[in-house]
């Protein structure tokens, strides 16, 4: 054994050395939260529940049922039912498995039309699996429900617009996209709610 080894197990340094670290840390700002008493900010691009665009215009979703996000998904969790009505391709269903998502955002990448999102809403916790197979109305709402938390009057996200791909080469939907004005979409859903006036 070498002296040095010799006078560290004489001296305690390396017990020394661990406790002082915990000293250390006892004085630091903690990096844990109370969660769900406190809440840490959700920036915007964090991948959570899947959710439908309401067309503010249309009052219904902007996909048009080109299959490509359900051919992109690694876990095969997107199934979507179609049907053709006067020569135009409806979209009768569009059913997500979340629980077997992996969070990859290629759906949405992939969506010519960004119709989907992985919304920043992550509290969808439940203990039962059927509820997280989301079907087109789900989808719908939970944008829905989504729109009311959102603090801000714009969305957008950025997984609409895939990095690392010359953007002359985006559909031309994509190319165009813009943030979504929320609070008008909550205005139209107000309107359509509203009593019918008395004459
Ligand atoms: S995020 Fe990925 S795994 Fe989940 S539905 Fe989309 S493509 Fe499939
Ligand atoms: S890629 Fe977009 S438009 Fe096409 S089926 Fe999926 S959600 Fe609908």
């Amino acid at each position: 054994m070498k002296l040095k080894e010799i006078l560290n197990k004489i001296f305690l340094i390396e017990i020394i050395k661990g406790l002082s670290l915990t000293l250390k840390m006892l004085f630091s700002k903690s990096v844990t939260i109370q969660y769900p008493f406190e809440r840490r900010k959700i920036y915007p691009g964090f991948r959570g529940k899947h959710a439908l665009i309401r067309d503010p215009f249309t009052n219904n979703t902007k996909c048009i049922g080109c299959m490509r996000c359900s051919t992109v998904c690694p876990s095969r969790c997107i199934h979507i039912k179609r049907e053709k009505v006067e020569n135009k391709m409806a979209v009768t269903d569009y059913i997500i498995d979340a629980s077997r998502c992996v969070f990859c955002a290629y759906c949405v990448e992939a969506c010519p039309v960004c119709a989907l999102v992985l919304t920043e809403d992550f509290e969808y916790s439940t203990y039962s699996r059927n509820t997280l197979i989301f079907n087109k109305e789900q989808l719908l709402k939970n944008w829905d429900e989504f729109v009311q938390k959102w603090p801000q009057d714009l969305y957008f996200n950025k997984f609409w617009q895939p990095p690392g791909i010359d953007p002359s080469r985006w559909p031309k939907a994509k190319r165009e996209q813009k943030p979504i004005p929320l609070r008008r979409v909550v205005e139209i859903k107000k309107e359509d709610n509203s009593e019918p006036a008395d004459n």
